[in-house]
């Protein structure tokens, strides 16, 4: 496959089997799996995450916005997918059309939604979302007495024009086993559940009830209801720190540069923009085509490590927008062209998101999403490249 050499990620299809079946060995063989696949499937790529997913018989998939799942569709997925975010109104012929599942994050919106649904003439499907200590979306029963936050729940599920078929929350620190974190995530369950109960009391049940992210789906098997909702898992990477190794994962991405000059340079001569490095004797410098616009922060500057020939390479200076510079003065035989290994496995090395996360005072969640779109992706699967996906597909 011919694609731009410059820096490149590389997507292991494999590995994202290896976690989705994972994960599915953490559960009841019939608690659904809706896999998050926002922000581009956490910067992987939707379109050929999607559809592994979807082959693997993931039965629902999670969006932020519209226009992901729009994409979702325009992929060819034709499974159900949840819109996690606010759609506004005046877009509910699209939510029908792609036969979308909007979430109702108050009574106030399900009744401009139900109404805007009826002038359109059409009918929205919609799952609840309860709040119940993420104070981000949904009907808020943090205050002590949950009886109005239902009666608005109720209200929000009898317009003609929504079908409401399913309710969920979301934990703020299930990643955090232990301690007050674990007892704020056992409250939030605790909530979630008596609301619902509240509710089947008021004669509303709901065929699909969920809360757990990955987190949670790790840590707290007797949350998982009829539905997990994993996202980092499924691309390898750990929740937090803390639940590194619970559970099996192999990160499915890794990230590649190539060497576009070597020189040269003697002590005492700056290396990058505004100074930030000195060789300290004669040096030999390799530029690499990657920078911040690339998602490589300029945070990493003076701080990061790259591989090269199997051997650890230190970044020297500034990340600048497009380029950076490593010292490979120690490394033999360096080459115009060399491949550079930013996070992946070189040799005896292995370098991680994780690791360029903590050194740029950040987290892993961050680093995929972040990867810049000019960075193309190429889809390995039964260790061939299967596919790819560049700045020129967009
Ligand atoms: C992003 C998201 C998830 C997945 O979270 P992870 O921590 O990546 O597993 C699940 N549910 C909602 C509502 C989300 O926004």
């Amino acid at each position: 496959m011919k694609y731009l050499k410059r820096s490149w990620a590389v997507v292991d299809l494999d590995c994202l089997e290896h976690n989705v079946n994972n994960l599915r060995r953490l559960t009841k063989p019939r608690t659904k799996i809706m896999a998050a696949v926002k922000a581009d499937a956490y910067g992987h790529g939707d379109k050929y995450i999607a559809d592994r997913l979807a082959r693997l018989g993931v039965d629902w998939f999670g969006v932020s916005c519209l226009d992901e799942a729009i994409s979702l569709r325009t992929h060819g997925i034709f499974q159900p997918v949840l819109i996690f975010g606010v759609t506004p109104v005046e877009y509910v012929s699209e939510l029908a059309k792609y036969n979308l599942t909007q979430t109702i994050v108050s009574h106030e919106y399900a009744r401009s939604l139900s109404e805007a649904a009826k002038e359109s003439k059409v009918c929205v499907q919609g799952h609840i979302k309860l709040d119940t200590g993420m104070s981000r979306l949904g009907f808020v029963l943090t205050g002590g007495d949950m009886e109005p936050a239902l009666d608005e729940v109720e209200q929000a599920c009898s317009y003609e024009n929504i079908r409401i078929h399913g309710i969920y929350t979301h934990f703020s620190c299930a990643d955090e086993p232990g301690g007050d974190s674990e007892e704020f995530t056992r409250g939030q369950f605790d909530l979630f559940m008596r609301a619902l109960e509240g509710l089947k009391f008021r004669g509303r049940e709901f065929g699909l009830r969920h809360c757990s992210n990955s987190a949670a789906t790790i840590s707290y098997p007797e949350m998982h209801l009829d539905m997990i909702r994993p996202g980092i898992a499924l691309y390898g990477l750990n929740p937090s720190r803390e639940l590194a190794g619970k559970i099996d994962l192999q990160p499915i991405m890794g990230l590649y540069s190539s060497i576009s000059l070597v020189k040269e340079i003697d002590e005492g001569v700056p290396v990058s923009y505004g100074r930030k490095y000195t060789a300290h004797r004669r040096m030999k410098v390799a530029t690499v085509p990657i920078g911040y616009a690339d998602g490589y922060v300029r945070e990493l500057t003076n701080k990061a490590r790259m591989l090269v020939r199997g051997r650890i390479a230190n970044v020297i200076g500034r990340v600048c927008m497009d380029q950076l510079m490593l010292d490979v003065t120690h490394i033999e035989g360096v080459c115009e062209g060399d491949t550079v290994t930013i996070v992946g496995t070189d040799g005896r090395h292995t370098l991680t998101f994780d690791e360029m996360a903590d050194l740029s005072a950040s987290f892993n969640y961050e680093k995929v999403c972040l990867l810049g779109k000019r960075v193309p992706r190429i889809y390995r699967y039964h260790g061939e490249e299967i596919g790819m996906v560049g700045l020129l597909d967009n």
